[in-house]
């Protein structure tokens, strides 16, 4: 049965302000910490807890045109402009050391804003500050190309610019982790941003953005607009002129709305959006490690990523033992408040996420579906926790079989053979992540071939890293994260035709 952690010592954000000078309660713009110009602002809640923990400004259109202005003059600036590849790559290190030396404050309060359990919250700070990392080393890599000529008294040069000034509207799954993927590239490039971060995280966007003010980023480099009404400022973002680049992750719904606002102005556009990974277990996988991987990729951040597991499909000789194996282990998961170190599973983001996600099972059980375990909220714990779920039997008709349910909920569908199974995977518009365990080799390369996704893990859960790109096909965006591709998002290409040469 669920064991479900009480905390003796319950985290109040008093405590956490007295112990933390990085909690922020003003937007940054212009190297100023500034209030909303209305004086407006919003509550940041615990969702374990209900609690206020403190409130941040509500900004405005004109507010996030300010923010726009400053990062447009600081990319102009002499003190931006004229640093060499190797300098921005100093800074850069200078933020990560400060990141990693602050790595326990920014966990803390990343778990309060967010509910992810403190040991992930550690977790994403190692991993969003490796971004800072990679990028500090590529900076120094960004190279352009001399191209042979055809005529003999030409050279054709390609150099890569920074395109300017870039937005990044970044989700709350991964509060550090979306802007430091983002951030830490525009600035290796050269570019300045406008960071929008959720309006149910902003805290962690805000102790980030201090700590690259300490590590000597220029002023007017990185802005950090909060605001509560996303669609307005969002719509500056895509239209104003002064913006060349959107970067978003999020919701396939408001990435196709940014998309189309950014068509006008033929903007530069990177979009991570929704998923609806396959996870394929057959015959011949290592079950063990199928559902080590199962647990790793469904129930992280309380199934709350984009890469999440969203289909498992299992085949029909492995099917019983893989069903009871998860099942087992998503029984002895521990849930509770993510501050005390043994909790695995926190509390759903908001409202409107565990509506979503008791909605989608309850869909299910009335179509027929088996719920195995969970299929409920435990609401002695909280009104946002959710049980981590099994349910099998999921007919083609349930919206867990067809959308991103992004909880703690594991679908599981029966197949026969891989044609089956792949055909299955497929039959969606997103592309994503995709997962299989298999150790026949011949099998391996065909599927991770086949699937139509931007990511695969093969035997497998967890895939993302600094020096991989990350992104997807299909409905789940354009352009890649991370990796040596990452930094593509953010240059333009110059060709320079040298002519009339003389070299005798
Ligand atoms: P999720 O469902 O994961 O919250 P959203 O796409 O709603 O995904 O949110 C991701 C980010 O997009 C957040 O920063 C949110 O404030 C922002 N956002 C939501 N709606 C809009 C919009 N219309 N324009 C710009 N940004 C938006």
């Amino acid at each position: 049965m669920w064991r479900t952690v009480r905390l003796s010592r319950q985290i109040t954000m008093s405590s956490i302000r007295n112990f933390s000078a990085l909690v922020q309660n003003k937007a940054l713009i212009n190297g100023s910490w500034v209030d909303s110009s209305t004086c407006a602002t919003f509550d940041v809640k615990n969702p374990a807890s209900g609690e206020v923990i403190t409130s941040v400004p509500d900004m405005t259109v004109e507010d996030a045109q300010k923010a726009i202005k400053a990062a447009k003059d600081a990319f102009e600036s002499k003190e931006w402009r004229s640093l060499t590849g190797k300098d921005r790559s100093n800074l850069l290190k200078k933020w990560h050391k400060l990141i990693e030396q602050h790595a326990e404050e920014i966990a803390e309060i990343m778990t309060a804003e967010s509910g992810k359990p403190i040991v992930e919250s550690k977790g994403e700070i190692i991993y969003g500050n490796s971004f800072v990392e990679w990028f500090a080393e590529e900076a120094r890599r960004i190279y352009g190309e001399v191209i042979p000529s055809a005529v003999n008294n030409r050279e054709i040069i390609v150099m890569k610019q920074p395109i300017g000034v870039a937005a990044l509207i970044t989700p709350w799954n991964f509060p550090l982790a979306m802007i430091t993927r983002k951030a830490a590239s525009a600035l290796a490039a050269g570019c300045t941003v406008v960071v929008k971060p959720s309006e149910d995280t902003p805290l962690t966007a805000l102790a980030v953005a201090k700590l690259a003010e300490d590590a000597g980023i220029p002023k007017g480099v990185i802005n950090v607009v909060t605001t509560a009404k996303a669609a307005p400022i969002g719509d500056l973002l895509c239209k104003s002129p002064d913006v060349r680049g959107i970067s978003f992750t999020g919701s396939t719904e408001v990435g196709k709305l940014l998309f189309r606002n950014s068509a006008d102005g033929i903007k530069r556009v990177g979009l991570e959006l929704g998923g609806n990974a396959p996870f394929i277990v057959f015959d011949s996988a290592n079950i063990e490690k199928a559902v080590d991987g199962a647990m790793a990729s469904k129930f992280r951040n309380c199934g709350q990523t984009c890469v999440s597991a969203n289909r498992f499909f299992v085949q029909e000789g492995v099917y019983d033992k893989f069903v009871s194996q998860l099942t087992q282990r998503v029984e002895s998961l521990k849930i509770g408040n993510g501050k005390s170190c043994d909790v695995q599973i926190g509390p759903l983001i908001n409202e409107m996420q565990f509506n979503k996600v008791s909605g989608f099972v309850e869909d299910a059980r009335s179509k027929n579906a088996n719920i195995i375990t969970g299929g409920k909220g435990l609401s002695s714990l909280g009104s946002l926790f959710y049980a981590p779920t099994i349910v099998t039997d999921v007919p083609p008709s349930a919206k867990i079989y067809t959308e991103e349910v992004f909880g703690p909920v594991a679908s599981i569908i029966k197949f026969k053979d891989e044609a089956e199974a792949v055909q299955k995977a497929n039959d969606t518009r997103r592309g994503l992540a995709g997962y299989f365990y298999s150790e026949n080799l011949q099998q391996v390369f065909r599927v991770a071939k086949r699937l139509e996704v931007g990511m695969v893990g093969v035997n497998e859960g967890i895939i993302s890293a600094a020096e991989a790109p990350f992104g997807g096909v299909k409905e789940s965006g354009i352009g890649r994260e991370g990796s040596h591709h990452g930094i593509d998002e953010y240059v333009d290409i110059k060709y320079i035709c040298m002519g009339n040469l003389k070299y005798d």
